[in-house]
């Protein structure tokens, strides 16, 4: 359909509230609505979500939005619902009645979004549901999820494409991710069939967030001085086991931080509480394992702290990306100790030659990350292929130089090991 430019910035301000778009926003609207695919490759925090949002809105039927997490799919209804548009969602924690009222109220034309999680589209019932539906396009969020390469393999993400062509072959399409590595990419675009989608890509560079790696000496104590100085401040802190994310939140906790713990063993009714607490603001602190964020929109999460080295740069650019959505400044802390790299190896020990090789090569890469004395955006862009002229000036390197050290006989470790 066509719509003007003028049009689409009225529907921005009324609904959203905001006077101008972000980046490509508008040209990938316009995509989506002249019926074309789009694959669209943008940071976290950069606005994909408007990209599907907006169109949603001013075409008619009902917009299918398929994203792989129940916590994901609530927290953008509720502020679709916020702002007044009728959106809702399809997956495993509603009961019979509400399925029923969701489809009936799709089928009435009355939603404009409906969120799906990639199991319920499977389902035969649901099939025949949506081919009755006159939806408008699809857009698949957090596009990653299909590929092995990436940081959160979904396999039913696999099966997308066969069901929307089975619903509609000439649905447009619309695939969304922050994947910043070109390999994820490539499996994105064939796995999906989108090799005639027009791609939309921008810089992964985000400049208002401070990158900085400490010593794990003290942690403790430093966790603590640190947030107790941006008290009032949300912030994550990424652990790798449970266990050590009770522990975190037990001993914030005794220090008069408001911090919960969040991560796949606990109760999903408990999950889904603390993590409303903390999007609620009842507490500051978000302690966590790599369960808790994506795609979770807290524009105002003032620092993420990695109490534990992750097990690769894509993955440490994701879970350092959910600070500072807004566009103000957001500081990212990696605690590091090579202790922690040779743990992570021990973990892939039994992985087939293939992935063990992958794995460490991964982590090799975040051993020099966390030892180079070179501007870490530099760094962290590179591994991207990106390449950054200047060096950014805003990282400990570039604030704070300090000479490379022992990472070419770490590096060599971790190869060997
Ligand atoms: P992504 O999915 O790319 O990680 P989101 O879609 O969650 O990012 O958007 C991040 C933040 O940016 C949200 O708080 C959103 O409301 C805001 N945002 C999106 N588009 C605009 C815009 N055009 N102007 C101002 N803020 C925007
Ligand atoms: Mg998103």
């Amino acid at each position: 359909i066509q719509i003007s430019s003028d049009t689409l910035k009225d529907h921005l301000k009324r609904t959203f509230g905001f006077s101008q778009f972000r980046g490509e926003q508008e040209a990938i609207i316009q995509n989506t609505l002249q019926g074309n695919n789009s694959f669209v490759l943008m940071p976290t925090g950069a606005g994909k979500s408007l990209c599907y949002q907006l169109p949603a809105i001013v075409m008619p039927g009902t917009a299918i939005v398929i994203s792989p997490l129940i916590a994901l799919m609530k927290n953008q209804v509720d502020q679709m619902i916020a702002f007044g548009v009728n959106a809702q969602f399809l997956n495993s924690s509603l009961t019979r009645a509400e399925i029923n009222r969701v489809k009936n109220e799709v089928l009435s034309g009355d939603v404009k979004l409906l969120y799906i999680a990639p199991e319920s589209l499977n389902k035969q019932e649901n099939l025949s549901f949506l081919q009755q539906a006159n939806i408008s396009f699809v857009a698949i969020d957090e596009a990653h999820c299909i590929s092995e390469w990436g940081h959160d393999f979904r396999p039913e993400y696999r099966k997308i494409r066969a069901i929307i062509e089975s619903v509609d072959e000439k649905l447009p399409i619309i695939a969304l991710t922050a994947t910043a590595t070109p390999k994820v990419q490539l499996d994105i675009q064939k796995t999906l069939n989108l090799e005639d989608a027009k791609v939309f890509k921008s810089s992964f560079n985000r400049k208002n967030l401070y990158y900085e790696i400490r010593s794990k000496k003290d942690i403790d104590k430093q966790l603590i001085r640190y947030i107790k100085a941006h008290t009032g401040k949300a912030g994550i802190i990424y652990c790798l086991s449970r266990k050590r994310v009770e522990e975190i939140a037990d001993l914030l906790h005794v220090n008069g931080i408001k911090a919960l713990p969040y991560h796949a063993g606990l109760d999903p009714a408990v999950r889904m509480a603390n993590q409303e607490s903390f999007l609620n603001e009842e507490v500051e602190v978000m302690v966590a394992t790599i369960a808790f964020g994506m795609g979770i929109d807290k524009p105002d999460v003032r620092f993420v702290i990695h109490y534990d080295a992750p097990k690769s740069l894509e993955g440490y650019y994701q879970e350092t990306g959910r600070a500072g959505r807004d566009g103000l400044d957001g500081t990212c802390i990696l605690f590091y100790t090579y202790d922690d790299i040779l743990k992570l190896d021990k973990f892939n020990k039994d992985k087939a030659f293939s992935e063990k090789e992958n794995a460490k090569l991964l982590l090799a890469e975040m051993v020099y990350y966390a030892n180079l004395g070179v501007c870490r955006r530099k760094q962290l862009l590179n591994y991207f292929g990106e390449y950054l002229a200047e060096n950014c000036g805003f990282c400990d390197n570039c604030l704070h130089p300090t000479p490379t050290f022992k990472a070419e006989r770490e590096v060599v470790l971790v190869l060997k090991a």
